[in-house]
């Protein structure tokens, strides 16, 4: 079965249709790359999969479970466990600005996890390692240019172990050059066999890193396939 399965995913705000009943099957290991225009509501079902937004109606299964109940609100016990099996990265890096870059990536398994300060902290030097910044470790986030912060939060969530990783426009707040950092990271993350889910501007990356592309324009979902066949023919 696939891992995550959205079933006729509807997302209304104030009466408008953002999301017209969205269905869409993600195997594990597949790396999904969402394009369209701008309003299109893909930041919207990017944020439904973990429940930062409500979806008004549908279903949202993991491993061919119910998440949570839709349509009403979900549990504490609920939203935990689905932030535990989805981590997501931002276009706004979000760290936490008094704390040590190891202290970001090692509090939230402390606090979510229930892990051990030490083992934390080891999880997260292995974490910060893997993503080029061993040598940031014990320096403030704002000591470290924008790219390397992307790569911070990139670590910080993948140190909960997620089942799937959600990546909403990683890279637009970057220029150029540290916005190449970031895609390296994630491309080596897709190798992995990580199952990622994508927003994104980056068509060079949709292109070579995904392995199935979903154009979106008003809420719904108007082509999809790999990538070659939404492009057509490099
Ligand atoms: P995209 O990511 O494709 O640019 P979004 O999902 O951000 O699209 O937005 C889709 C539509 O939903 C837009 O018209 C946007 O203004 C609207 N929208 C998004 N979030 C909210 C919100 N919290 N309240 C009201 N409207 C929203
Ligand atoms: P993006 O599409 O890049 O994620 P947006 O600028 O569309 O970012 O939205 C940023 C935030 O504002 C989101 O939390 C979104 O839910 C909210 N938002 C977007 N459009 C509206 C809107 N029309 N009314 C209220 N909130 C909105």
């Amino acid at each position: 079965a696939p891992q995550l399965q959205l079933k006729d995913i509807h997302k209304e705000f104030n009466g408008n249709t953002v999301l017209s009943d969205i269905s869409l099957d993600v195997n594990a290991g597949e790396v999904v790359a969402f394009i369209g225009p701008s309003g299109a509501g893909k930041s919207t079902l990017l944020r439904c999969v973990n429940y930062l937004e409500t979806p008004s109606s549908g279903e949202l299964l993991i491993d061919g479970k119910p998440t949570v109940k839709i349509a009403s609100k979900p549990t504490r016990n609920e939203l935990m466990n689905l932030r535990r099996q989805v981590g997501m990265v931002f276009q706004s890096f979000n760290l936490f600005p008094h704390i040590s870059v190891l202290r970001n990536v090692a509090l939230p398994q402390e606090r979510v996890l229930g892990r051990s300060r030490k083992e934390a902290e080891e999880r997260a030097m292995e974490l910060l390692t893997r993503v080029g910044l061993g040598d940031k470790a014990d320096a403030r986030p704002s000591k470290c240019s924008g790219g390397q912060q992307q790569r911070i939060a990139i670590a910080r969530a993948l140190a909960l172990d997620p089942e799937i990783m959600l990546f909403d426009e990683p890279t637009s707040a970057l220029d150029p050059e540290l916005g190449g950092e970031v895609l390296a990271v994630m491309q080596e993350l897709a190798a992995t066999g990580m199952t990622m889910l994508v927003v994104t501007h980056e068509m060079s990356f949709a292109r070579r890193v995904s392995d199935r592309t979903v154009f979106m324009a008003d809420g719904r979902i108007v082509e999809q396939g790999a990538p070659e066949q939404v492009f057509g023919a490099p």
